[in-house]
């Protein structure tokens, strides 16, 4: 109270600055999205937009979340960045969640038209974990001896 009228009676240039206001509006924006993370509405990392999260299929969960639509440009360039081990898990997490919620599926090569296709991306084989070949060394059948598949996500 006491606060309050010194505030009034001595006008404190502080309290109005620009600085103030955007301070108090950064507060705001981090309660308002606070709020909607309640409401089961979340944010892409890499588009910041949100999205509902009743809807499975909107937003991959690899401990942050990214929206579908960024899947191929977010994964060119976070896969870089994971090692073998990690990248492992993430390629089974993504892949079985695309396979899941947007029809992909699994092929050994490049599809020849893309046209038909929304995108697709190259992700380790999980059958042989790169290698290419099976235990007793044959050619592992799963991406013919490549070491890689492909996840071909239809339009
Ligand atoms: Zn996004
Ligand atoms: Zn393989």
């Amino acid at each position: 109270m006491h606060r309050e009228l010194t505030t009034n009676s001595q006008h404190n240039p502080a309290n109005d600055s620009p600085f103030h206001d955007v301070e108090r509006m950064e507060q705001d924006v981090r309660d308002i999205i606070d709020a909607l993370a309640l409401l089961g509405v979340k944010r892409c990392i890499r588009c910041r937009k949100f999205f509902q999260m009743s809807e499975p299929g909107n937003l991959f969960d690899f401990g942050q979340l990214v929206c579908f639509g960024c899947i191929p440009d977010w994964w060119s360039s976070y896969s870089k960045q994971l090692n073998s081990t990690n990248r492992e898990e993430v390629e089974r997490k993504l892949s079985s969640w695309l396979r899941k919620y947007h029809r992909a599926e699994l092929v050994r090569e490049a599809p020849a038209t893309l046209e038909s296709t929304e995108f697709q991306i190259v992700t380790t084989c999980g059958e042989c974990r790169g290698s290419g070949k099976i235990l007793d060394g044959q050619r592992c059948r799963f991406c013919n001896g490549l070491g890689t598949v492909w996840i071909v996500v239809p339009k």
